[in-house]
């Protein structure tokens, strides 16, 4: 296992989430004390993260082939397609499980590329009439530049999150667009009790735990500028889009804006309360 800093600010010093132990069969998760960033601070390498996903958690019957998966592909499509369009863009969609987004993107006019590391789900993708590359977006390698990738419901499963937006600034053509959408996004109305929130699959495989605030800063600090956001108050994830800056140090660490440790913690105080009537 490897040790993490702050994914953000890279402070050493967190608090813990109050309670979370009871739920992750005694599995610590972090908040920095100094930017308020939810993350995990030990971690395996990328590949076995990335195996646990395909081989034990796809292989528990995990499929995007249910109606609210569907959904939430369908609604990042739209979403992306009315806020910068997608006919006749490329998109490369990274963590492209069994290859519902890219459909959805397809028959809004994209040309989809995945990239994906279950075996399984490429041949799936394959299959459908898509080109995929098969690994973690760490081990591929193309000279192809995209107009559009996204990294949806994986920015927070992988093992390093800098990694992986780094990796889609360079799969990106100058001024594209990166669309990152999760579903375990902070800092809003409590949409299921904290027992089906957290889980007791090793903590790695769910690395980071975003704000809109946290989100926009990690993005801002791997050169990506925020130029959309859906309502996520009132919906069950997050969606940002954000355009590609070209490559200048933006990062001072003392201006990122991330979110108040204290006030972190008591949202999940305030969810642990809620969620004992539902224990
Ligand atoms: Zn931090």
């Amino acid at each position: 296992m490897k040790f993490f800093s702050c994914d953000l600010c890279g402070a050493d010093d967190p608090i813990e989430v109050p309670r979370c132990r009871e739920y992750t069969g005694g599995q610590a998760i972090h908040i920095c004390s100094r930017c308020g960033f939810v993350y995990v601070q030990y971690r395996r390498t990328a590949d076995e993260i990335a195996g646990s996903w395909s081989d034990d958690i796809y292989g528990e019957g995990y499929t995007s082939a249910i109606p609210a998966v569907k959904a939430r592909h369908l609604y990042v499509a739209e979403f992306v397609e009315n806020c910068i369009g997608l006919n006749d863009k490329k998109l490369i969609d990274i963590g492209a499980g069994e290859g519902n987004f890219m459909l959805e993107a397809s028959w809004q006019g994209a040309k989809c590329t995945g990239i994906e590391p279950s075996r399984n789900n490429v041949q799936q993708i394959i299959g459908c009439g898509f080109d995929c590359f098969q690994g973690t977006i760490e081990s591929v390698a193309t000279s192809q530049r995209f107009d559009v990738a996204s990294v949806l419901w994986t920015l927070e499963n992988c093992q390093d999150c800098n990694a992986m937006l780094s990796k889609a600034w360079e799969l990106l053509k100058p001024g594209g667009h990166i669309v990152v959408a999760t579903g375990s996004r902070i800092l809003v109305p409590f949409k299921k009790p904290l027992q089906d929130y957290f889980s007791t699959n090793p903590a790695d495989t769910h690395c980071f735990r975003f704000s809109f605030k946290t989100l926009v800063a990690m993005l801002w600090k791997n050169n990506f500028t925020t130029v959309d956001q859906n309502r996520f108050i009132d919906t069950d994830y997050l969606v940002v889009i954000a355009r590609k800056e070209p490559y200048v140090n933006l990062l001072e660490v003392g201006s990122l804006k991330g979110d108040n440790p204290q006030a972190v913690a008591s949202f999940f105080d305030r969810w642990h309360s809620e969620s004992q009537r539902y224990a």
